[in-house]
């Protein structure tokens, strides 16, 4: 059976008093959800701790934003893959679009982020999606399964289960537009034709949507067959938003 996965990015957002405000409401909503969805929060590296703490005995899981290309060394101000395994987080953020545009991370860096996530222990949640300039220019699918490709071509694809794909249209996110359902639907059918052209057992392999994301669009994006659930942003910061959309799945 397929994951079904609702996941929060805080992004670079938050504070202790949301982490004390928000955490303990989101766990309490979650835990009435009557679904199967599986439920991640990913706050800023240095509120990891205590979301967890916050989360001990609860479904909801802890995952990073993003994880260094190294497990240990003189790497200033980078957090590793083992560390946020340490800390008790399960996911990892990989190459989602803002690390790509304003830190410059390649396919290769995004590849090896993988690959270190995997030997922690974690399952990935890898980030892919097109600009507007490329969707414009008939690029998108293309511009998606390459970075698909790129990704994972150094992961057996037995492993298939501890990777899950976000699709993030960069030019949806934040920008309160939001691709449409039927748009969407195409988009996670070729990532799974080309996972499954990789040697992955695609079909078991959960896909989410991100990119604007709300209670009222959520539930015709999650209602398309390969839409497995969502990976979101802005809507995370406000409890009843975020459960709101964890129901529609
Ligand atoms: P928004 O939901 O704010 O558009 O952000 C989407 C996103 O980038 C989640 O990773």
């Amino acid at each position: 059976m397929r994951r079904q996965i609702v996941a929060a990015n805080w992004k670079l957002n938050g504070s202790s008093e949301l982490v004390q405000s928000l955490v303990p409401r989101v766990r309490e909503m979650a835990a009435s959800l009557d679904n199967a969805v599986e439920v991640v929060i990913m706050p800023p590296s240095l509120y990891v701790g205590a979301v967890k703490g916050l989360l001990q005995g609860s479904q909801v899981a802890v995952g990073a934003q993003n994880v260094a290309r190294w497990q240990a060394g003189a790497y200033t101000g980078e957090v590793s893959a083992d560390m946020a395994a340490d800390l008790g987080c399960t996911f990892a953020l990989v190459g989602h679009s803002e690390r790509r545009e304003l830190f410059g991370e390649t396919d290769t860096m995004v590849a090896e982020k993988v690959s270190r996530a995997l030997e922690s222990g974690l399952d990935v949640m890898l980030c892919v999606g097109e600009t507007l300039r490329q969707r414009e220019f008939g690029e998108a699918k293309a511009v998606v399964c390459r970075q698909v490709e790129r990704a994972l071509a150094g992961v057996d694809p037995g492993r298939g289960e501890k990777v899950v794909v976000a699709y993030e249209p960069v030019w949806a996110i934040g920008t309160g537009k939001t691709a449409t359902a039927e748009d969407a639907q195409a988009m996670h059918q070729a990532i799974r034709e080309k996972l499954s052209q990789m040697g992955f057992a695609a079909n078991e392999m959960s896909l989410l949507y991100g990119g604007s994301v709300k209670p009222d669009n959520a539930g015709a994006l999650f209602a398309e067959p390969d839409i497995d659930g969502g990976l979101i942003g802005g809507a995370s910061l406000q409890a009843e938003d975020f459960i709101a959309i964890c129901q529609a799945v």
